[in-house]
């Protein structure tokens, strides 16, 4: 049972899930939020002007608000919420950041640094105190576990120690089902919702959840001036993929960690990351990039795309991208997104493809 804080009524997370964001009951109410396609609203209301917020914005962030134990400030996609809480960096001003964070976000921190907007450094996560060293006096600590696609795991609680101005967790793999960066001493949880919260692979759309409203303030204001806003259609698929979040990341997980038993003993497999949780994992096949092209080119069941958190199990060779092949990750790493498929099922289709790899490696 993982109690939100501030809840009140210490209800579990799953079931904040479900209740929160639904406004008052009255008789003959809607029971879910509509979806408001309207881009303007009559004077002297709670909303305004549709690119200052929405019903159903306001619901969404309800939710993930509720379940992170902070204010939630929805975005058009993870990357815009990336990008807004970093424009709270001043110019010139330095962030610190996991070396092996999601290549998008080492993609624009780059850009941005050879724009001379701000300088970076890049640092290994799960050593805490080189960490709390290199972020001594920085604007921004930057961090997320487990990485992706290399999944390792920093000791989130041993960063507050960092005297970063803005501690910021990318929790987009965790969820809060597993972790709540807030209540350890965050300032900033950021999500690619277009991932395990959304869950169907239908939706593209991020959320940053900043520890009070003061600093939610700040990022409404960035994605006001910004322009960039999320559809009511996009967040209506999200507030509904989110009400079933608890049982898809249980069912997921679980599928997870059987997966990663039976693939430890394939002939085919050098290793597998898995942090010990959650519902994505790394194969790192025998072969190298093209035993993990051939892993990819060979499932039937799995799809080869990119993205994750989805109900379908997708697996992708990943250094395959710049991006992800300058930060180190192994040519022959093929990153699993775990669905909601029979948990044999999808280890039928690894291990059938596995075996076409086994063979052509000569190790079977
Ligand atoms: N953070 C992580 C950990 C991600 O995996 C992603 C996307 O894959 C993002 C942020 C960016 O999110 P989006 O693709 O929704 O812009």
């Amino acid at each position: 049972m993982v109690e939100a804080a501030g809840s009140g009524d210490g209800a579990d997370l799953s079931t904040l899930a479900v209740t929160l964001g639904r406004g008052e009951h009255l008789p003959g109410d809607p029971v879910n939020v509509p979806v408001v396609l309207s881009s303007t609203f009559r004077g002297g209301g709670r909303f305004s002007y549709g690119r200052e917020g929405n019903p159903g914005w306001e619901a969404f962030e309800e939710v993930v608000g509720g379940l992170e134990g902070g204010a939630a400030v929805v975005f058009p996609s993870g990357l815009a919420a990336v990008r807004a809480v970093l424009e709270l960096v001043p110019v010139g001003g330095n962030v610190v950041a996991a070396n092996g964070a999601y290549s998008g976000t080492r993609r624009l921190l780059a850009d941005l640094e050879q724009r001379g907007r701000l300088s970076t450094r890049l640092v290994d996560v799960t050593d805490t105190s080189t960490v709390v060293g290199a972020a001594d006096g920085a604007d921004v600590l930057w961090v997320e576990s487990p990485t992706n696609p290399m999944m390792e795991v920093a000791d989130l609680h041993a960063l507050r120690a960092a005297t970063a101005r803005l501690y910021v967790v990318d929790n987009t793999f965790a969820t809060p089902l597993l972790q709540r960066p807030l209540s350890i001493g965050a300032d900033v949880v950021v999500h690619s919702a277009t991932k395990l919260l959304s869950g169907h692979s239908d939706v593209v759309l991020g959320v940053a959840v900043a520890r009070d409203e003061s600093l939610a303030s700040e990022l409404r204001q960035v994605r006001s001036e910004h322009g960039a806003i999320p559809g009511p259609m996009e967040v209506f698929l999200a507030l509904r993929g989110i009400r079933t979040l608890a049982v898809r990341f249980e069912r997921a997980s679980a599928t997870a960690a059987i997966l990663v038993e039976r693939l430890r003993g394939h002939p085919a497999v050098e290793g597998v990351l898995y942090p010990g949780f959650g519902t994505m994992l790394s194969i790192l096949v025998r072969g190298g990039g093209p035993g993990a092209d051939r892993l990819c080119a060979s499932v039937q069941l799995a799809v080869n795309a990119t993205s994750l958190g989805g109900v379908e199990t997708l697996v992708e060779r990943r250094a395959q991208y710049h991006w992800d092949a300058v930060a180190g990750v192994p040519a022959n790493l093929v990153r699993v997104s775990v669905g909601l498929e029979h948990p044999d099922d999808v280890w039928r289709d690894l291990a059938r493809a596995l075996d076409e790899v086994a063979v052509a490696a000569g190790v079977r």
